[in-house]
């Protein structure tokens, strides 16, 4: 069965990243497949969550990924959500880490240990334990734990899964990971204004769509995007159940179903 196909992939995509000009106010999203993006917000460009498979490659993807570890380039900054092979893979890791060589790599202990085993160098990382923050390049990253099979908090390396808010270029963007509601989540939330909330709604362990949905409701992010679906056979959803359910329960939200390898571009 032949994958769904990228709107945009290659060197055509890699050179629409290097290429978009972006004013106040504005940040270009390029869905990259599951929990996978690029983000482009004011100058600089962040990976999120880097994962490739080539047609036939283990494990099978529905969908057919548009950059390659090597066409990950230009990126000041990578994030890895947590230790689970769509979000810090060991194949695909350290290519990216190669093509990026000035960006640093955030992410959770656990996924640390992934990383090291891969053969990235420790120097390259910066392990965030969760309610901790990084700034540089105009970004201002804050790491929040998730709730992906749980909240797993080590007291001396922090939470084993998290999310990101990325701010820069007067946009704030939320990713975050995998997660499940948990009793802290909202007023951790609630501390900022998010212009994009990228929402799984795959469900299993991870929010069912009917939750992402319930999100919106309580936070209302300016623009809501459904991802983590489309990747895999039998860890999928429909977003029409999203956008039909989000239609009749927050009319007003704004819903934004992305394309993989489609330039979105944020105006605040
Ligand atoms: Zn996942």
């Amino acid at each position: 069965m032949s994958r769904t196909p990228a709107v945009k992939k290659g060197a055509v995509l890699q050179a629409e990243i290097a290429k978009t000009k972006l004013r106040e106010g504005e940040a270009a999203l390029w869905w990259l497949g599951q929990a996978t993006f690029c983000f482009k917000i004011g100058e600089a460009v962040v990976y999120f969550d880097p994962f490739y498979r080539a047609e036939g490659q283990k494990p099978d993807t529905l969908q057919e990924m548009p950059l390659r570890p090597d066409e990950m380039t230009g990126a000041s900054l990578i994030c890895c959500s947590h230790d689970h092979l769509d979000h810090t893979d060991p194949l695909t890791l350290p290519g990216a880490a190669k093509a990026s060589p000035q960006a640093p790599i955030l992410l959770p202990h656990l996924a640390r240990d992934v990383a090291r085993k891969a053969g990235i160098p420790l120097k390259r990382m910066r392990v965030m334990r969760g309610d901790d923050a990084y700034t540089a390049d105009g970004l201002h990253v804050t790491a929040l734990p998730s709730a992906h099979m749980g909240v797993e908090y080590d007291l001396e390396a922090g939470h084993r899964y998290l999310g990101y808010v990325l701010q820069g270029n007067d946009v704030t963007i939320y990713h975050p990971g995998d997660t499940q509601p948990y009793v802290g989540w909202r007023e951790r939330i609630d501390r900022f204004t998010l212009d994009v909330a990228l929402l799984p709604i795959n469900g299993n362990d991870n929010l069912f769509y009917p939750q992402a949905v319930y999100f919106c409701a309580n936070h209302r992010p300016r623009v809501a995007v459904p991802i983590h679906y489309g990747m895999f056979a039998g860890n999928t959803e429909d977003p029409k159940k999203f956008t039909d359910l989000m239609a009749k329960n927050v009319p007003d939200q704004q819903v934004k179903v992305l394309r993989v390898g489609e330039r979105y571009i944020y105006r605040r």
